[in-house]
């Protein structure tokens, strides 16, 4: 086995442009990254840095423009759009600001969404279900529709929604954003416990209090990725 293939994922001198009229404009220049398996990492980085545009291409929604990456093993940059969907849909666990919880169905029936996408059983799907919203603390909340909850509950479930599927990673992008200063802290509180019981996560995040709570972090400064320090 490669060394790329033994970590969660790596990259290794990504580069991604957007074209404006004639002009290449560069938004993330030679990102270098490795994440092991288990790791919690923060991404952080002001307005404008290329939070999104790299958690994009973190989360195969979109290729890098060069470079390479790998994500268990797989090559993503060679990857052709069905395959990055696979890629996506299998191993990663996507956490938003906004929740995106679907506002017609109750919380247990957005957890068990990506499920019934999948073709899991009815029975085994009410047992993943059922461990999950009680993993989070919200089983009692599971027939609530996500405008009767609190936006931390909100989150719950969508974390709930993210881990149902037993990801490589969670990809979590601003997840305290929507939320107060005591809700951000239970949340985060939440992401160190789930690390702690094995669960990888990279959180992406304006805020350096939010990326404090993680286990390590990098900063995204005008595209280029550093260390905590600056380096
Ligand atoms: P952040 O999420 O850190 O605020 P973004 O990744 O959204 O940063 O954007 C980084 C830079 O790339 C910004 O200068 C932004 O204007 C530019 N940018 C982002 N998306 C596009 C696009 N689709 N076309 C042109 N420029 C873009
Ligand atoms: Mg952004």
């Amino acid at each position: 086995m490669t060394a790329a293939a033994m970590s969660l994922l790596r990259l290794e001198k990504v580069c991604k442009g957007y074209r404006l009229g004639k002009e290449d404009i560069p938004v993330l220049r030679d990102i270098d990254l490795e994440v092991e398996r288990g790791a919690y990492l923060a991404i952080m980085g002001p307005s404008g840095s290329g939070k999104s545009t790299l958690l994009h291409i973190l989360g195969c929604l979109d290729a890098p423009t060069s470079g390479r990456y790998w994500l268990n093993g797989q090559a993503v940059h060679e990857a052709d759009a069905t395959a990055l969907a696979w890629l996506r849909n299998r191993s990663i666990g996507f956490v938003f600001q906004n929740f995106n919880l679907l506002p017609r169905l109750n919380l247990a029936q957005n957890v068990e969404l990506p499920l019934i996408y999948s073709g899991v059983p009815a029975s085994e799907r009410k047992r993943l279900v059922q461990a999950m919203l009680e993993r989070l603390g919200i089983w009692e909340r599971r027939k609530h529709r996500p405008h009767e909850v609190s936006g931390g509950q909100k989150q719950r479930a969508a974390i709930a929604r993210a881990l149902v599927k037993k990801p490589d990673f969670i990809l979590a992008d601003e997840p305290t954003g929507n939320l107060d200063s005591d809700t951000t802290r239970e949340i985060l509180k939440l992401f160190s416990a789930l690390n702690g019981e094995g669960h990888s996560i990279i959180l992406i995040t304006h805020e350096a209090d939010v990326a404090q709570a993680a286990g390590s972090m990098r900063i995204l400064r005008d595209g280029r990725l550093s260390g905590a320090d600056g380096k």
